[in-house]
């Protein structure tokens, strides 16, 4: 499955493809997570919370990837580089070693649909032999009982759905076709057009119903004028079939212990509500949430919340911080210095993040928050969940 090399033993030709540094980028800025499983499960190295790993090259057999071993102490040894106690390349040679490992696909590959679905096959052999939950492709359907709005802009689906969704799990969400054939004709979509069009949506929550016995769930699109998720969702009527083509179950169990810190915005506001709902955490979270329209953190407002997050109110008025998203806003600066702000009245020593925004919001917050928290690969957790054109 994995051999490991020196840098220069690589005698392949690079797969060659339009889109091909546009992907790399992304996985190296977006799942690193994935490239550590990797190497992990295939190789006999392990890879470090704190260290770096990335893409370096793509062959039609395999993925090169590049290990950067960070220290632990990697903050301590910047500070003393930027006092100047030791001199940069002392600090550098004692602080980071590279290694590269080829990883073998299953079978080799020549295009990005290839490549694409080669990677995924890499995900769950890799998931499975560690022993972690992760993405499923295969297609499920749920049928339409309701729908309204909930907040100003958040419009809930109410969907009788199959046996074998998750109950208790918040933060699963699937991707669903949009341009399913009834889709295609309330929009007078081409027939022709076989590119599918799709959307994550997460389940706010899911409960078997006693009376018919069928599993039922919400869920929460939010709608942000003309696009396609809300266009879709509003178009739904009661008995209407929708199909999912892929599982996807979110990462939280790092926030079962630990001073947590959520982050989120209209898209991932159903996780947080399911997540506030089944709190196992002894420490009650911090959370920031963001939004457009004010009225729309009444979302929060109406959460049958978990026993030991105490009294409503008061965890509503100590623990949730809102900010209302101006066009003009940096969004990241303004998350930390709310943060800052925060964290001077009441002191709090933040041990895990959960989040998902927006991606361009995302890159700069996620070097901010590692500078100032230092947490790991494993402790910080933060999403893109969709993406401004
Ligand atoms: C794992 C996962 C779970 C998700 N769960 C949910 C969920 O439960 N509920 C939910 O609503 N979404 C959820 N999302 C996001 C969802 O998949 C869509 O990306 C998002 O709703 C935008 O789709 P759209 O078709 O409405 O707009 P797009 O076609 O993606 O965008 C069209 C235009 O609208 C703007 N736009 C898009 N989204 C927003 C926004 N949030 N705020 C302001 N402007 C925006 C864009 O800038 C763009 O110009 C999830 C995403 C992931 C990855």
């Amino acid at each position: 499955m994995a051999e490991t090399l020196t840098r220069y033993d690589i005698d392949k030709t690079p797969l060659a493809f339009s889109d091909k540094s546009m992907f790399i980028h992304h996985l190296n800025e977006e799942h690193q997570d994935e490239l550590a499983m990797f190497i992990n499960a295939f190789t006999p190295a392990s890879v470090g919370e704190y260290d770096i790993v990335s893409i370096q090259e793509l062959y039609p057999d395999g993925l090169l990837l590049e290990v950067i071993t960070m220290n632990r102490y990697q903050n301590d040894f910047n500070a003393l580089k930027d006092s100047k106690a030791i001199s940069n390349s002392f600090a550098e040679n004692i602080s980071s070693f590279k290694h590269q490992y080829f990883i073998n696909f299953f079978v080799p590959i020549s295009d990005s649909e290839t490549l694409h679905e080669q990677y995924i096959s890499l995900l769950q052999s890799s998931a499975t032999k560690l022993g972690k939950r992760t993405i499923k492709l295969h297609e499920q359907h749920f049928r339409v009982i309701d729908g309204y709005y909930v907040s100003p802009n958040m419009y809930r689906l109410v969907v009788t759905a199959p046996d074998n969704i998750p109950l208790n799990h918040p933060g699963y969400a699937y991707l669903f076709e949009l341009n399913s054939d009834v889709f295609s004709t309330i929009n007078n979509e081409s027939e022709n057009n076989d590119k599918p069009l799709q959307r994550y949506y997460t389940l706010r929550k899911a409960w078997r119903d006693p009376i018919s016995a069928s599993v039922q769930a919400w869920i929460d699109v939010y709608v942000h004028g003309d696009t396609p998720g809300g266009n879709w969702a509003r178009s739904l009527v009661c008995g209407m079939p929708i199909k999912t083509v892929r599982d996807y179950p979110e990462k939280v169990e790092h926030l079962t212990e630990g001073q947590c810190l959520l982050i989120c915005d209209e898209t991932s506001l159903p996780t947080v509500a399911n997540l506030l709902e089944n709190w196992q955490n002894p420490l009650p979270p911090l959370v920031i949430a963001i939004t457009e329209e004010p009225e729309d953190i009444s979302y929060l407002h109406t959460l049958n919340l978990c026993q030991h997050l105490g009294h409503d109110e008061h965890f509503l008025k100590e623990n949730l911080l809102h900010i209302i998203k101006a066009p003009t806003t940096d969004l990241s600066e303004q998350i930390i210095s709310l943060l800052h702000a925060r964290l001077t009245t009441l002191p709090l020593k933040i041990g895990k993040v959960w989040g998902a925004l927006e991606a361009a919001d995302i890159k700069s917050l996620r070097q901010q928050l590692k500078a100032i928290l230092g947490l790991s690969r494993q402790d910080m957790v933060i999403k893109v969940y969709w993406r401004a054109q």
